[in-house]
């Protein structure tokens, strides 16, 4: 099985990869999400194809949305990489793990749909007054808001129904964030 969105393989040995960023993970014999970029199974499928578009078709207005959205994407990743560093409880360390890896691959897929060459290079904030676990869980949490307020605001700029898809698609992913970053 294979993810439309990420284009990754599922198998027995990957399901339950990032089980730490979902609010209840899969389990074999039933995959609810998928584990490297999170969306719902209803995007995992054996035959079809995965999504692509030509970033020729993309309208100038659209290629600037996707540019925005990896940047959020790299940000926050690099964001929970930092996370997972500085936090006390592995439990906690695990989710930031976890969470990081996912928004990487959101920027990867920006970056693919997008056609753009490369990730970008972001200037790297100092986290370190976020001195606990808590106050970490309190930015995450932030960050998650202001990622969906986000991608429904420019979701509304979109033609392309194909995009507009997947940002609903992975904007649902950080919804689940925002609840596993609530507690
Ligand atoms: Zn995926």
């Amino acid at each position: 099985m294979k993810c439309l969105i990420c284009g990754m393989k599922i198998s027995k040995d990957s399901y339950d990869l990032n089980k730490h960023s979902f609010v209840k993970g899969n389990l074999d014999g039933n995959i609810i999400f998928c584990p490297f970029c999170g969306v719902e199974n209803l995007y995992l499928d054996c035959e079809k194809e995965i999504y692509k578009i030509s970033s020729d078709y993309l309208d100038e207005k659209t290629k600037k949305v996707f540019d925005m959205a990896m940047k959020l994407e790299v940000f926050n990743g690099e964001f929970y990489e930092e996370a997972s560093r500085l936090a006390k409880s592995d439990k906690v360390k695990n989710m930031f793990k976890d969470l990081s890896n996912i928004e990487f691959m959101h920027a990867r897929i920006r970056k693919r749909l997008g056609g753009f060459k490369k990730l970008p290079k972001l200037r790297k904030p100092d986290y370190t007054r976020h001195d606990t676990d808590e106050k970490l869980i309190e930015e995450a949490h932030k960050r998650e808001k202001h990622a969906i307020v986000f991608y429904k605001k420019y979701s509304d700029k979109i033609a392309n129904d194909l995009v507009k898809e997947v940002f609903g698609a992975l904007a649902d992913v950080e919804k689940e964030h925002m609840i596993i970053t609530q507690r």
